[in-house]
């Protein structure tokens, strides 16, 4: 099962994706690959592999990419190696990317839930970008000019979860996981008695 996250900079991301990941051990987060530097407290092979932007093109030469993208001037991409050595471990993943992600996961017809998180009004959004305190003023202008472009594409999406109370949301996502579940068990006939009925 694959669940694809997006939403703009600052609407709870991060902070929704550890709760889920907390409950549910069965799921990993996907780790991207960027060129953008850590934050304080952000550790290589955690958050990101924090690389360069040559290494990042190399990369994109040899096709180690799901789906990469430019995003906030930075570059970052999924690394089709972790995703499948993931699944082949059994493991369900959370995608947290972009837009442009998105829709060349869609392009490609990768299944999964699409559910893009909305803060309750733009006021809100600023605050809590700002409230992060991770950003200069020039990146937290970017992520907030960008903000309105990303939340245009709703469309795209099959859920739209608002973040105003946190333990919502979380439940909101939560939902989306389990109606995920009973669907593949659909798709993929896991049930075996039922193919003994005949
Ligand atoms: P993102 O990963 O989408 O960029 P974060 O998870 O880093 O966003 O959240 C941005 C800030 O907003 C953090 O300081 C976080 O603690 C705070 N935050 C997240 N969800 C809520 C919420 N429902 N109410 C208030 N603050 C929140
Ligand atoms: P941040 O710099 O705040 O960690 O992430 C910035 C944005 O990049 C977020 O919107 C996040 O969803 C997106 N992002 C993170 N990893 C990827 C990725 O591998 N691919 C794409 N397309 N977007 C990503």
């Amino acid at each position: 099962m694959r669940i694809f996250l997006s939403g703009p900079s600052g609407v709870g991301k991060s902070t929704i994706i550890q709760a889920v990941l907390a409950r549910h051990t069965d799921i990993r987060l996907s780790i991207s690959y960027t060129t953008r530097t850590p934050r304080p407290g952000e550790q290589d092979g955690r958050e990101y592999f924090f690389i360069s932007r040559a290494s990042f093109e190399e990369r994109v030469s040899s096709k180690s990419f799901l789906e990469w993208a430019n995003v906030h001037d930075h570059l970052y991409g999924t690394s089709l190696d972790w995703v499948a050595s993931m699944e082949s471990q059994g493991y369900h993943i959370l995608f947290d990317i972009d837009v442009q992600g998105v829709k060349q996961a869609q392009a490609q017809h990768s299944p999964g839930a699409y559910i893009m998180l909305l803060p309750p009004d733009l006021a809100t959004l600023e605050r809590r970008l700002k409230g992060r305190g991770t950003e200069d003023s020039h990146s937290l202008a970017t992520r907030l000019e960008n903000a309105r472009q990303e939340m245009r594409s709703w469309k795209l999406y099959d859920y739209l979860v608002v973040n105003d109370r946190l333990e919502t949301a979380i439940a909101d996502v939560e939902s989306i996981i389990s109606a995920e579940r009973l669907r593949r068990q659909a798709v993929e006939g896991r049930l075996s008695w039922l193919s003994e009925i005949g």
